[in-house]
């Protein structure tokens, strides 16, 4: 008898290190552990450090010990910037395809040449596409995507019909200073480490499209599926931000704060429940799996 032994997927939480973790990345890690749970998936951990101006590794620190500190563990993890082998591998592979060229566009141009879509995001019309060439200019390296629609299902938002080409346009891969961008990083990852699942915030929601369809670029068939969480706002129905000096989780900790109460009060914030008493790790996630 053929015993038919499903592959068992994966899902990931890939903070980056550009700050301390803050309630709303523990909103996330909820989510994507919760997801874990409900559909038997084992959780990667990636520190999303591809932007090394930006990247401390006291925050990589930060990560690993908040998340233990909080009772998450994980079955492996990596960090992107030991991966940038593969990225380089994964651009010369479009290159051969001719999906990448160099664009000499100053943030100015960009601004000025291009309409914007709702999000306050340039759609590159592709001046750059058709241009002269000459690499010693300082250039950013954009992928050439297909003028068409990527039909795809968040697992709590429904269907989503967008034509990444309308939405954004061409985008970049590499930027002026060499450094991989987060849209190619996290696609090559993505693929390299067999993501299935990818749960993280609404306010990515608008780069799934343009993600899947560089995917497909690079030869993922099947894309992965998604969910995208609601955030937790501010006072002011602002998201929380690491740049913004949101609360951080270290400052809670080092307040005297235990996990259960850090838990409660997250979980209070973001509407799952009606008090803001400790609740238990266990409790929280068996919670979070009952209302997606
Ligand atoms: N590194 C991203 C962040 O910290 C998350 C990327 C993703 O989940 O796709 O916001």
């Amino acid at each position: 008898m053929v015993i038919f032994h499903p592959v068992k997927g994966k899902t990931r939480f890939a903070p980056s290190p550009t700050g301390y973790l803050h309630e709303g990345h523990l909103l996330s890690a909820l989510y994507v552990w919760a997801s874990a749970r409900k559909w038997n998936l084992d959780v990667h951990l990636r520190i999303e450090d591809h932007d090394q101006e930006r990247a401390r590794p006291q925050h990589v620190q930060a990560i690993y010990e908040d998340l233990e500190w909080l009772g998450f563990t994980w079955q492996s993890e990596s960090v992107q910037s030991r991966h940038f082998d593969r990225f380089q591998k994964k651009l010369e592979d479009l290159q051969e395809k001719k999906l990448v060229y160099p664009c000499y566009c100053s943030r100015k141009e960009l601004d000025a040449e291009n309409p914007k879509n709702e999000f306050g995001e340039i759609i590159y019309q592709g001046k750059c596409f058709l241009g002269a060439r000459d690499f010693s200019l300082p250039h950013n390296l954009r992928v050439h995507i297909p003028d068409k629609v990527i039909r795809w299902q968040d697992l709590r938002l429904g269907i989503f019909e967008e034509n990444p080409k309308l939405q954004c346009g061409d985008f970049p891969i590499r930027d002026r200073i060499g450094q991989w961008t987060y849209q190619f990083a996290v696609c090559v990852d993505d693929i390299e480490e067999g993501i299935t699942h990818i749960i993280r915030g609404e306010d990515i929601r608008n780069s799934t499209a343009r993600q899947i369809a560089l995917m497909e670029l690079m030869g993922r068939e099947t894309p992965p599926k998604y969910l995208h969480h609601p955030l937790i706002v501010d006072d002011s129905g602002k998201k929380l931000s690491k740049r913004e000096k949101a609360h951080s989780i270290r400052q809670d900790r080092e307040a005297g704060i235990s996990p259960q109460e850090l838990l409660g009060r997250v979980l209070f914030k973001a509407g799952i429940r009606g008090v803001p008493s400790p609740i238990d790790l266990d409790e929280a996630l068996d919670l979070i799996c009952l209302i997606f």
